[in-house]
């Protein structure tokens, strides 16, 4: 439609210009052989004045008229002459061939002879008139008219316009041909110039197929993409807030709609048998507390295990279901896995094995190979299912945490142009505590499929960075942060995750902080006026959980004055508990929190409560305000979300957050009380001092605390890892087209 349009505004103007040179042609032409014929006959009159001119005269010294009439007669059978006279001196007519008007006098004759355009009109068209004179001995004898025919001029002028009209009309076909064909191709040209520009591809023209010399160029280049982003990442200062609101405009912006699939092992909702019917649960874990807001944001597709007993029933046949309940914001696909598969991929390899290997937690990982059959295996049918929801050929997928090490290498396979952005959500150990894992080389290379690899902190990028120069061949460009793995580049950064900043709603529907505290200790059975602490985790060896009761133990045994003051709120949300490491821990768990109980404790007064129940946010989030210390003392943890929902909940600036060292969020969380958690008397002084912290100094900390977590929220996680995805798609695309030297998909069939 707009091709034909596009041709229109050509071939209208077009046609108006051909109508009027055909306008202002003819009658010039006309007037032009017009002129050329005139001439052409004046020339013939001369020729047939001069042979009549010594006949003529001799003839009109003859008395006898009949000579001269036949001369005449004969003369004026001649084509081009319509007839002759010959006029008299005193203006008579003396003689005329056949077909001299009667009517026609000498002196009309004359007249018209002196005009530039000496035409005379008489019955069957206008002739031409010419003059001649006689000239006898005695002097001029008479004047020989020649009436020359016209018509012959005007059946000339008008097979010439034919010819003329013909010729521009030719011309006028051609032309437009041209047009036709130019405007389409520039059409064509435009529309994949515009495809590609919106693609990012603009800088390089399709339709001009790229030769070899150019290689150095595009080297040159790629060089210059990657200065570019290095500047651009020295460069960025503080930043407007994030918000779902700018996280969308990058989707529509940089990533212009693009298709966004998501893939982790835990799914956001587990639908569950109850005897009341089905009930949904939302899983306790920093991944889908993070990925959520993302997807909300994007509506994409999430594809994860479906864990619950009662996630079948709720599918369609697609094993698709659109979420979160009610709201239907994103499409979650659900995978089924055998209870073999989920023992050796889940419990076996991924928690037995690659997350003790990453958690310098002093719990040996265990490696055997039926689990790492069953990795491989479920980690392919990952892959099939990203195949199967793409719709397009390019896009991007984001690959969460350490159950999908090879599934980035294995998406890449099948979709090599798509993006994969694998974001690895525990910390990444050193070369040598890697070396333990015996199929450390596969890892790595799955990993390296990804076009993003990112890590909570610069220290595990610099882990992992190590740990591919100790045990693959690879090219690492250490100022670009990217490693080379068979022509493959990964770009290995730093994305710490946050949590979603509460919106002002949220705060307003809170109840005030005095009153979660009475609702928290009448729930609880807390002694009431005692300073409250809390521990939120699932009970997971990584979280220090024993070291903080030990700490706690200490400061009871130290300070007595905090006898029957002073609480403990240990939440355990229940974690792998098929797995023997994670029942002796929960035992030993128990175990120190009843020996403390039984030491400090008397009837009334219990100094320690363990929840081993997973509870939801709304009620963590009354127990966040109820506290007056938040204590967070992982031995190893890639961020921890639990200590940044804590600050998110204290609108009141109180409370004080004490936060292990080895926890990656201790790089940001800076103004918290930091602890070794390792240092049972360093801990307990940390909560000392927290306990009896005045509330200025409280209130100072929890401010800037406050902005911090504000500052760097999910949407921020999630953006800056999508605005460096959205820029190296623009440079693999360019770079491809350099490399490949061929014209995209896209635009094959338009330029075909
Ligand atoms: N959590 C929960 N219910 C519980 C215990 C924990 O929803 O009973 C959530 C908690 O709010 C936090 C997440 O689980 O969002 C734990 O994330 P974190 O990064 O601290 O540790 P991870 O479990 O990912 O190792």
């Amino acid at each position: 439609m707009n091709t034909f349009r596009l041709q229109l505004r050509f071939l209208v103007p077009l046609v108006l210009t051909l109508v009027a040179a055909a306008y202002l042609a003819l009658p010039l032409m006309d007037r032009l052989m017009l002129r050329w014929y005139a001439r052409d006959m004046n020339e013939r009159g001369s020729l047939v004045a001069n042979s009549l001119s010594e006949p003529v005269a001799a003839a009109l010294a003859d008395p006898d008229g009949t000579r001269l009439q036949t001369l005449l007669n004969r003369a004026a059978k001649d084509d081009r002459l319509v007839a002759i006279g010959l006029c008299a001196g005193d203006g008579r007519l003396l003689r005329r061939s056949t077909g001299f008007p009667a009517s026609l006098t000498c002196r009309k004759v004359q007249e018209a002879a002196l005009r530039a355009e000496p035409l005379l009109p008489i019955e069957g068209g206008p002739v031409h008139v010419d003059v001649y004179p006689i000239n006898a001995e005695s002097g001029r004898a008479a004047d020989l008219v020649l009436l020359h025919d016209m018509s012959f001029i005007e059946n000339r002028s008008q097979a010439t316009r034919q010819y003329l009209i013909i010729l521009i009309a030719s011309l006028g076909a051609v032309i437009a041909l041209v047009t036709i064909v130019v405007a389409q191709l520039s059409w064509r040209g435009w529309i994949a110039g515009a495809r590609a520009l919106l693609r990012g591809e603009g800088l390089l023209n399709p339709m001009f197929p790229p030769k070899p010399e150019l290689a150095p160029i595009a080297a040159e280049l790629r060089a210059r993409l990657r200065e570019l982003d290095d500047e651009y990442r020295r460069g960025q200062g503080p930043e407007a807030e994030w918000s779902p609101g700018r996280l969308r405009t990058l989707l529509r912006t940089n990533l212009r709609g693009d298709e966004i699939i998501v893939v982790s092992n835990r799914e956001p909702y587990i639908h569950e048998e109850a005897p009341a019917g089905i009930t949904v649960k939302r899983p306790a874990g920093g991944v889908v507390t993070a990925i959520e807001p993302v997807m909300r944001a994007c509506s994409g597709t999430w594809i994860a295990h479906g864990s619950g007993s009662a996630d079948a029933q709720v599918v369609d046949a697609h094993d698709h279901l659109l979420a979160p309940p009610g709201r239907q914001e994103y499409t979650l696909r659900r995978i089924w896995l055998s209870e073999a598969e989920e023992q050796g991929y889940y419990y076996g390899f991924a928690n037995e094995g690659l997350w003790p290997l990453c958690h310098v937690a002093h719990v040996r990982p265990v490696f055997r190979e039926k689990d790492w059959d069953a990795y491989r295996e479920v980690n392919n049918r990952f892959a099939d299912a990203v195949v199967s929801e793409a719709r397009s050929q390019d896009p991007v997928v984001l690959v969460q945490d350490y159950h999908f090490a090879l599934l980035p290498a294995m998406i890449r396979a099948r979709l090599p142009r798509a993006t994969i952005l694998t974001f690895w959500h525990i910390p990444w150990p050193n070369p040598e505590s890697f070396g333990i894992c015996p199929w450390g080389r596969e890892i790595l290379q799955g990993m390296l499929g990804s076009t993003i690899l990112g890590f909570h902190t610069r220290f595990h990028c610099k882990n992992f960075i190590d740990t591919v120069d100790r045990y693959l061949e690879a090219r690492i460009e250490h100022e670009h942060s990217t490693i080379c793995y068979r022509d493959q580049d990964t770009f290995i950064e730093s994305y710490p995750i946050s949590i979603e900043w509460p919106s002002p709603a949220s705060y307003a529907a809170w109840p005030p902080v005095e009153q979660c505290r009475r609702n928290v200790v009448q729930r609880l059975g807390l002694a009431p006026g005692a300073k409250i602490a809390v521990g939120v985790d699932r009970l997971d060896y990584t979280k220090g959980i024993l070291e903080r009761l030990h700490a706690i133990e200490h400061l009871l045994q130290t300070h007595g004055e905090w006898i029957g003051r002073f609480v403990f709120v240990q939440v355990a949300a229940p974690s792998r508990s098929s797995l023997e490491e994670y029942r002796l821990f929960h035992a030993r768990i128990r175990d120190v929190s009843a020996r403390i109980n039984q030491r400090f404790g008397n009837a009334n007064y219990q100094p320690v409560h363990l929840l081993t129940e997973s509870h939801d946010h709304e009620w963590l989030n009354e127990l966040y305000r109820a506290a007056d210390v938040c204590l967070v003392t992982s031995l190893h943890d890639g961020m921890n979300l639990v200590c940044k929902e804590f600050v998110a909940a204290r609108d009141d600036e109180r409370g004080v957050l004490i936060l292990s060292r080895f926890a990656g969020a201790a790089r940001e969380l800076t103004e918290a009380l930091i602890v070794n958690p390792y240092h049972v008397e360093e801990c307990a002084g940390a909560l000392q001092r927290a306990l009896t912290m005045p509330e200025a100094e409280q209130r100072e900390r929890m401010a800037s605390l406050r902005m911090t977590v504000r500052e760097f929220n999910v949407y921020r996680w999630a953006g800056r890892m999508l605005t460096d995805a959205g820029r190296l798609r623009l440079h693999q695309r360019i770079e491809a087209r350099v490399q490949r030297h061929q014209i995209t998909r896209d635009e094959a069939p338009l330029l075909s």
